[in-house]
């Protein structure tokens, strides 16, 4: 009765509505038992079959067999046989304007209800303020949106000497921003005072791998003697790996489709010895790399959607962005250059991983949100990862690289409980990241079903006021305590609830 009240609570309040109604229950004061499902704990450790999950607060208690674990007075009892539990996936590279707060909110959503429970912000111009506002507020395990963390940007004013660099890192570690990221290419001597003061203040400092000018053949050295601790994108690579003078003619104009294409094609100009020896010191220096692969493949060829994939593609904000990719008039030679870069873009990453680099999964908001990831890791799988090695990517290496690994990344007890409960097994075939049955974060259950429903309503009644949005909230609410009608209505199975 207590779970009945506090939604009926929850349902005369307006804007949480939804997120109340859709959450299984508002309320942490109740513990959460999973059992029966097989736990990848994302350890390393082997899966745990007929495994058993105790939550209590928003931390994980207990996990293990299904006969250890002992279940709390009155806990919430969830029967997850024939399902797998997996740590919550992560976005390592958004741009969310928090500006125009309802877009931001309704991507945010979407990355959630597909499992995606912690992203980076990878420092967004212009949004900055409002950005480390909803990192506070995304942190509540009752909000259905990922987790934050934004990184702050290096401007050149900012970090133009130690002392002016050393005031600002001080100035970013007070506000909580937890990462530093240099965007565009400053002067090496910024880089440098940035490097020096976020290692003083215990800011780490990343980069973006991005350009093709000359002097990107230093950077990347450069960097990491500085201390970054790794890189998105991976366009900064073949540069190093190509004669100077092809850099210094580079074909069309700035920003043309003619320039843009060449960029990315320099992998086929780029000497295959030389990107062995970079994937091999890169691993070595111990920097992760974001390599943005799904991005790159879109420049390939279109994007195809999974049969069976969850009914996202309905979206408007989904099947747009899948159909348009890159916005250039792409002619077949393009393409079919694109695909041999993309070719060498995976021997690359495979020497890379191979020699013990860190791979993790980011989006550069390429294709839709959260539907990236599970693409992310289905093209690690083809570069030659294993399935287990490409999860990792998207949970326990993410979370380690984004400094979190002590409350995230894998299922263990004492960390926060943000899970993805799959109806099928990831490690048999990744694309079972796909098929999302539910998604805890923080101790809270979702379902990501209704949340797609309310993200349809959503979208496509932006004109509802106050008291009809009071209405669809008690609707969802009906149907979660009716039948879960709505919210099982397009799975093929779910998980059975029993309190
Ligand atoms: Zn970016």
């Amino acid at each position: 009765m207590a779970r009945r009240g506090r939604l009926n609570r929850c349902v005369l309040g307006t804007v949480v509505i939804a997120s109340c109604a859709i959450a299984t229950s508002c309320s942490q004061d109740r513990a959460l038992v999973i059992r029966g499902g097989t736990i990848i704990t994302g350890t390393g450790a082997s899966p745990i079959a007929n495994g058993r999950l105790v939550v209590e607060g928003d931390r994980l208690r207990c996990v293990g067999a299904n006969t250890e674990c002992p279940s709390p007075a009155g806990a919430s009892d969830i029967d997850a046989t024939g399902f797998w539990i997996v740590p919550g996936l992560v976005d390592a590279h958004i741009h969310p304007r928090f500006t125009n707060r309802d877009r931001a909110e309704r991507r945010q959503r979407l990355r959630f209800l597909l499992g995606v429970t912690l992203t980076r912000d990878g420092s967004t111009g212009g949004s900055f303020e409002a950005n480390v506002l909803e990192a506070r507020r995304a942190t509540g395990s009752g909000e259905p949106s990922p987790r934050l963390l934004v990184s702050a940007r290096v401007t050149p004013g900012e970090f133009a000497d130690r002392e002016r660099a050393a005031e600002t890192a001080r100035r970013l570690v007070e506000t909580g921003v937890p990462w530093l990221k240099v965007h565009e290419l400053p002067p090496d001597s910024v880089i440098v005072f940035a490097a020096e003061a976020a290692r003083d203040a215990g800011l780490p400092i990343y980069g973006h791998a991005w350009a093709d000018e000359p002097s990107v053949r230093s950077l990347i050295r450069l960097s990491l003697d500085a201390g970054f601790v790794g890189f998105s994108h991976m366009l900064a690579i073949p540069p190093l790996a190509v004669p100077a003078e092809v850099l210094r003619a580079p074909p069309g104009e700035p920003g043309s489709d003619t320039r843009r294409v060449w960029r990315r094609s320099l992998w086929l100009e780029a000497d295959p010895a030389v990107l062995d020896s970079v994937a091999r010191s890169l691993a070595e220096r111990g920097a992760w790399l974001e390599p943005l692969l799904a991005s790159e493949q879109l420049w390939a060829e279109p994007y195809r959607f999974p049969a069976g994939l969850y009914p996202v593609a309905e979206l408007p904000m989904v099947a747009d962005a899948a159909r348009q990719g890159p916005d250039i008039q792409f002619t077949d030679a393009h393409r079919e250059r694109m695909g041999r870069s993309v070719e060498r873009m995976r021997r690359f990453l495979k020497t890379f991983h191979d020699a013990g680099g860190v791979l993790i999964t980011g989006s550069d908001e390429a294709l839709a949100p959260g539907l990236v990831i599970h693409e992310e890791m289905r093209l690690l799988v083809e570069t030659g990862l294993t399935p287990a090695e490409a999860l990792a990517a998207a949970t326990t290496n993410a979370a380690t690289a984004l400094g979190v690994s002590d409350s995230l990344g894998t299922i263990e007890v004492g960390k926060l409980a943000d899970l993805v409960v799959l109806e099928g097994n990831p490690l048999e075939e990744i694309t079972n990241t796909q098929l999302i049955s539910r998604v805890v974060k923080g101790g809270v259950l979702y379902d990501p079903a209704s949340l797609l429903d309310s993200l349809h309503d959503d979208l496509t009644d932006r004109t509802t006021d106050g008291t009809r949005r009071m209405l669809i909230g008690l609707f969802a609410t009906l149907f979660v305590l009716g039948a879960a009608g709505l919210g099982v209505r397009r799975h093929r199975s779910s998980l059975r609830g029993k309190s």
